[in-house]
């Protein structure tokens, strides 16, 4: 009897672990059995394994193969392990030199006629391969965009080119560090609309969520794309993250160039879809929004049950889904923005006739109060735009509008650093001078905030006391706090 035992990789929502694939060749009756995994997976990876082998030049042996993976419990839904399943039976049958493979793993699917095709995860593999020290033997990724400069580890196209010597094969090198240069568009091409610009500034600049509401066509969608344009570039490590949930959502790559996602989602849009599941775990939207923008449509249109399932992440950035066989959790630190019409028809407020009842209109806002309502700290509204704002020449070159928002939110950025360097944790409470102290009172008592009103009222006087790099915050910025909460 012959054996060999080679290194693959389970995908277990973001995470990698290594499984080892082990063959023995027997005397006794020719088969292939292939245990530790799924029945339905084992039967279909058989298939593409024998005919791989045959079609790659090399023989599989007339003899009794058992392949085992272990170890069995760990859920191994990806079809990657069909190369290292290969690997195996040809080590084993010293078709392949068992040495020239160790510290290897290998993952990828194969063709009837052995071509090496990528499996979703496969980055996760070879950064998890990077830090135990293994080299990932894996389909070669060039063609499919930006992931190929993010992955580690040999590239290979067909099972025939294992006969290679594996120096000459493709090495793919782990580059991080590429930035985004893809222009994005800023606030300078949009007319008027001075207060949604400010809070879109605000918001970018402290993290906040945010809800523009106003009728129909008033450009609630376009100012909530401008954002992107305004928050701070990726970091090496938040890319990594991002190309991270790509590789397992696979098919979604954004192009060649890694940015914050911006993912826009329909009222229609199921609870699984938004949160993530199936069979491996797929991420839903919010985990595909992170460290992006999620932008909610037709907010009142969203099902409570959809809603309630955005509470879980917006308070803690993530998402647990458990599920009979798995637990996992996805990342899901997303930016939210909201829009919707002030009314059921949409024009309340607006030069055209509302013909909505007032009995109407309230249940119209009362769906999205509560939970979610309470997370979002900017509610500003976009008002149709007056025709005569559109046709006047803008005040200033369009261009520096952007740049001196660029400027302002960078020098915050760096303020709130320093600010955060010299009291680690501060109390924004503590930050008020007495002045704001007295009005946030009678705002209070007036407008009968409730204890996270204030605190929200708070926070983001805090982000616009940053934009003008004081440490204190003034009445000036509270009033502007409270203007941008107006539902
Ligand atoms: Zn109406």
């Amino acid at each position: 009897m012959s054996s060999a035992r080679i290194l693959g990789q389970a995908i277990i929502g973001l995470a990698a672990q290594t499984v080892e694939i082990e063959a023995t060749i027997s005397n006794g009756l020719p088969q292939l059995n292939i245990v530790g995994m799924s029945e339905n997976r084992a039967k279909q990876s058989r298939e593409r394994v024998r005919s791989a082998i045959e079609h790659a030049g090399f023989k599989l042996p007339d003899r009794r193969i058992v392949i085992n993976l272990a170890p069995s419990d760990v859920p191994k839904e990806h079809a990657g392990f069909d190369l290292p399943i290969a690997l195996s039976i040809l080590i084993a049958s010293q078709q392949l030199e068992a040495a020239r493979f160790n510290d290897l793993c290998a993952m990828g699917e194969l063709s009837l006629t052995g071509e090496i095709r990528a499996v979703p995860g496969l980055l996760i593999a070879a950064l998890a391969c990077e830090e135990r020290g293994l080299t990932l033997l894996q389909a070669n990724q060039v063609q499919t965009g930006r992931q190929a400069t993010l992955s580690a580890g040999l590239g290979i196209h067909h099972l025939s080119d294992l006969k290679l010597p594996l120096r000459s094969m493709t090495a793919l090198k782990l580059d991080k560090n590429e930035e985004p240069t893809i222009p994005r568009p800023g606030l300078d091409d949009i007319k008027g609309q001075q207060t949604a610009k400010r809070a879109l500034i605000i918001a970018a600049t402290g993290g906040h969520h945010l809800l523009l509401f106003g009728p129909p066509g008033s450009g609630k969608t376009m100012l909530a794309k401008r954002i992107l344009g305004l928050m701070a570039p990726l970091t090496e490590q938040e890319a990594v993250e991002i190309a991270c949930i790509q590789s397992v959502a696979a098919g979604t790559f954004p192009g060649r160039m890694l940015e914050r996602p911006f993912r826009e989602v329909h009222h229609s849009t199921s609870a699984a879809a938004l949160i993530g599941g199936g069979s491996p775990p797929r991420p839903g939207e919010i985990t595909l929004a992170h460290l992006g923008v999620l932008l909610l449509d037709e907010l009142p249109e969203f099902t409570h049950a959809v809603l309630n399932q955005l509470r879980q992440p917006l308070e803690s950035g993530s998402i647990d889904l458990s599920r009979a066989h798995y637990k996992v959790r996805f990342p899901a630190k997303f930016q939210l923005i909201a829009a919707m019409n002030p009314c059921p028809c949409g024009w309340l407020g607006s030069r055209r006739p509302c013909r909505c009842s007032v009995e109407h209109i309230t249940r119209y806002r009362n769906r999205v109060s509560g939970p979610i309502l309470d997370r979002i700290d900017l509610q500003v509204e976009v008002p149709a735009l007056d025709p005569k704002i559109f046709f006047r020449e803008p005040p200033m070159r369009h261009q520096d509008e952007h740049e001196i928002a660029i400027d302002q939110i960078q020098q915050a950025r760096a303020f709130r650093l320093q600010r955060l360097q010299t009291t680690p944790q501060p109390d924004d409470k503590d930050a008020l001078d007495p002045g704001a102290k007295r009005l946030l009172m009678q705002a209070a008592q007036t407008l009968h905030f409730s204890a996270r009103a204030i605190q929200k009222l708070i926070r983001v006087g805090r982000t616009i006391a940053d934009l003008d790099c004081t440490a204190n915050i003034s009445p000036r910025h509270l009033e502007e706090a409270l203007v941008l909460r107006q539902t």
